[in-house]
């Protein structure tokens, strides 16, 4: 997909510095992938003599800083947001690849590593004018085909709502909070991430099996030059006529999805049979949408999971989208590298 153009999935690549273990127990293996950011290439090592190479809209390497991440994947999505239209922002990749850190790292130690989440509302609390303007942020965990509330635990069970005419998505049951500075957004997202802790406890499961969901509402009431003839007015009489003010509406969606690993038919370790049914039902219908999209397809098959029918009017059509593949270095887990990569490929 092309850079910012609405209706198509801009897709970056992005790959995870060595962890310590990595560089000890794998210290005499090359990583399984080799980056060209510059000619946006990613070469996947298939033995040691022959790569198999893939291109993406952006290449993000080891070295990749958090700003230069949100500059790439997130902020035409946030422009565009600004300027009325819908957006989603989405991190897909198996669990310990960088997902959470790409979109909600907090930065509270280093601001330098703040991310998605946190860059995209700074961004939008400097342009918006709070006297004029409003921002509303819901947070929400999709887990086995339900949605619950991360700001108010006790509402587990939200409907989503589709209004037949405008085809807008609602979740009337879910908390709204009005942001008004970035403290008490962070507030809100270390909430959030509390309660998604605690309500994954409760069900005896991990965040990374089920999927966080950031919306954020921008209303924005631009001024118009009331009461003043516009210049094409060819009326001699300086008539006062007072015009509503514009309204622009935009909505940011921010998708940190559950672990894409593949999950054998018996259930792997920990998991239940149904947690991967849903993960893989879920993973699948966004693949499904996000390929459709792709081919230019009438038919986009939204209604086939939660997820994609939350996402249904942040994505495709006007919207912006914006998808980055997470990937650790590891040639231990070339399998399921390769499998996001090809998730990615699939989306362009
Ligand atoms: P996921 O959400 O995909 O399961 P995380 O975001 O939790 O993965 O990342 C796993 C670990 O790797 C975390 O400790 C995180 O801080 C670290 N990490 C991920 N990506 C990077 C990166 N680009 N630079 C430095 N550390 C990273
Ligand atoms: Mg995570």
């Amino acid at each position: 997909g092309d850079a910012g153009v609405p209706g198509r999935v801009r897709v970056a690549v992005r790959l995870r510095p060595r962890n310590g273990e990595e560089m000890i127990a794998d210290a005499d293996f090359a990583d399984c992938v080799e980056l060209q950011p510059e000619l946006k290439r990613l070469k996947l090592r298939k033995n040691n003599w022959d790569t198999d190479t893939f291109e993406f809209d952006e290449v993000l390497t080891e070295y990749s800083s958090q700003k230069r991440v949100y500059e790439v994947v997130a902020k035409p999505v946030v422009e565009g947001v600004l300027d009325g239209y819908n957006g989603t922002i989405m991190a897909y990749g198996q669990t310990g690849t960088g997902k959470t850190y790409t979109l909600g790292q907090l930065g509270e130690e280093d601001v330098a590593d703040r991310g998605i989440m946190v860059r995209a509302m700074e961004d939008i609390l400097a342009e918006v004018s709070l006297e004029m303007d409003s921002i509303s942020v819901s947070y929400l965990q999709l887990y086995m085909e339900t949605v619950q509330d991360l700001l108010d635990p006790a509402n587990d069970n939200i409907a989503i709502v589709e209004d037949p005419k405008s085809g807008d998505v609602s979740l009337p049951g879910a908390t709204l909070v009005d942001i008004r500075d970035q403290q008490s957004f962070l507030e809100l997202l270390q909430l959030g991430e509390a309660h998604r802790f605690a309500a994954n406890t409760k069900l005896n499961t991990e965040s990374s099996r089920s999927h966080a969901i950031l919306m954020v509402n921008v209303r924005r009431s631009l001024k118009t030059r009331d009461g003043l003839p516009s210049e094409s007015s060819g009326n001699s009489h300086m008539t006062k006529t007072l015009k509503p003010p514009v309204v622009r509406k935009g909505k940011l969606v921010v998708v940190d999805l559950a672990g894409s690993e593949r999950i054998n038919k018996s259930g792997s370790e920990g998991h239940t049979l149904e947690e991967a049914k849903s993960i893989n039902l879920s993973l699948s219908a966004l693949g499904k949408c996000i390929n459709a999209l792709a081919e230019n397809s009438s038919h986009v098959p939204f209604r086939d999971s939660k997820l994609t029918r939350l996402l249904r009017d942040s994505f495709g059509g006007t919207a912006r989208t914006s998808l980055v593949i997470t990937i650790g270095p590891s040639p231990r887990h070339r399998g399921e590298t390769t499998s996001t990569i090809m998730f990615g490929q699939r989306a362009m």
